[in-house]
């Protein structure tokens, strides 16, 4: 059988290596210059490795997943750690205990910060949205501080109209516990991602991959008898519905070298780096940016520079990328009419992260890809 599959991402790159090894012929095509979509990096202008669309923290607690995947990369064991910058100083975060002295200006243990949220926290039995799930966990003050500022930021929509998985599914720990994540394995591809799907590629018999191609272009240039397809769904059927919302960013890079960095040893309290941390949220309204990253905390790579990345959230139109689908109750209910007609469709699978419209993490979209090709092996067996 012959496949083409559109998006060169973790989707379509797993997707086509299942597939080849059963004995399918794979033809990629992604628009994009590179592969590996969205998780892709590369080194930049100072040899500084970077995820140019935003950092990639891979975490599983699948095993399965974990297996297929070290098949292709060994892995840089990292403890994913961010601190948050508003009010003028630096403050731990995910919340926990250290967040809580902070606060309170004086050292402090488990049991005063839970009476301190047993007093503060509001009574809300079921919260319904991003807002009620923070303050029914820690209270006002707590939510104003971390919160607010970055929904409105991120999303340009008020937590309170957000699903409270949003804002949820950010843990709140009374213990001294300031991991980011909370998934048991966590780490980074040793060489990067590009490297790890360069290698899945590379394992991928009677498989091409097309560079600069458009979907539009490649399905008359390569005769197929199934479509796989990993871009967004509103797209695929010329948005008869009008587009899904998306949220876009832009990120402004900025590089430097030793000599810049060391100056900045008081502030960042280690040498060689700009920031404290790998990731410094901006929550205050009045900052544009989002959050800072420096992903050579993460990398752990040895090199005399290092390169920052400013992350202002942006309005999406169809002349940007749609980085994340936007997680309302009315986003949700558009998907649906287009959900039903790629059910509709018997010669097209849709999987990934656009084609699904869910925001999805590497792991689980690799985990979807496998189970997509599965399915399609035994099909056409
Ligand atoms: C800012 C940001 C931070 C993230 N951080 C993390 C993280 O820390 N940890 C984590 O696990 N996940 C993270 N993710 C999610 C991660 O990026 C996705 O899980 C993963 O990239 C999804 O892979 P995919 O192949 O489904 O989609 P993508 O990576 O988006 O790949 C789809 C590809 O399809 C191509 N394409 C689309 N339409 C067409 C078309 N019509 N013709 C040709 N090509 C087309 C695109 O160019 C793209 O390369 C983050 C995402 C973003 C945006």
């Amino acid at each position: 059988m012959k496949f083409l599959i559109v998006g060169a991402g973790f989707s379509g790159l797993v997707a086509a290596h299942r597939l080849s090894n059963a004995g399918h012929t794979c033809t990629i095509v992604d628009r994009r210059p590179h592969l590996a979509g969205n998780a892709h990096d590369s080194h930049d202008k100072a040899g500084v490795l970077i995820h140019n669309y935003g950092p990639h923290y891979f975490r599983t607690n699948s095993q399965r997943i974990l297996d297929y995947l070290s098949a292709f990369t060994e892995w840089h064991p990292v403890d994913y750690t961010i601190k948050s910058h508003t009010e003028g100083k630096y403050w731990s975060f995910p919340i926990n205990l250290n967040t809580f002295e902070e606060l309170i200006g004086k050292p402090a243990t488990t049991a005063d910060f839970e009476a301190y949220i047993a007093k503060h926290r509001h009574n809300i039995p079921d919260p319904k949205n991003s807002e009620e799930v923070i303050l029914s966990q820690v209270g006002t003050r707590l939510y104003e501080l971390f919160f607010e500022g970055y929904t409105l930021k991120q999303w340009k929509l008020h937590p309170r109209e957000l699903d409270a998985s949003v804002c949820g599914r950010i843990p709140i720990r009374t213990n001294r516990d300031d991991r980011y994540l909370a998934e048991e394995f966590q780490a980074l591809p040793k060489h990067g991602y590009t490297a790890l799907l360069e290698n899945i590629l590379a394992d991928s018999p009677n498989t091409s991959l097309h560079l600069n191609t458009d979907f539009n272009e490649a399905r008359e240039k390569f005769p197929h008898d199934h479509l796989v397809f990993t871009g967004a769904i509103d797209e695929y059927f010329g948005r008869k519905y009008g587009a899904l919302p998306y949220r876009s960013l832009r990120f402004v890079h900025e590089s430097f070298t030793a000599e810049q960095l060391i100056p900045r040893e008081p502030i960042s309290g280690k040498s060689g780096f700009w920031q404290p941390a790998m990731q410094v949220n901006y929550p205050g309204k009045k900052v544009p940016y989002t959050r800072i990253v420096e992903i050579k905390h993460a990398t752990g790579q040895q090199i005399d520079a290092s390169t920052i990345v400013r992350e202002f959230p942006d309005d999406w139109d169809t002349s940007k990328e749609p980085y994340y689908p936007i997680p309302t109750p009315d986003a949700a209910a558009a998907y649906k009419k287009y959900a039903a007609l790629a059910e509709a469709e018997t010669n097209t699978t849709f999987i990934g992260r656009l084609a699904t419209y869910r925001y999805y993490n590497m792991d689980q979209v690799t985990g979807m890809a496998l189970a997509a090709s599965e399915k399609l092996i035994k099909r056409f067996a």
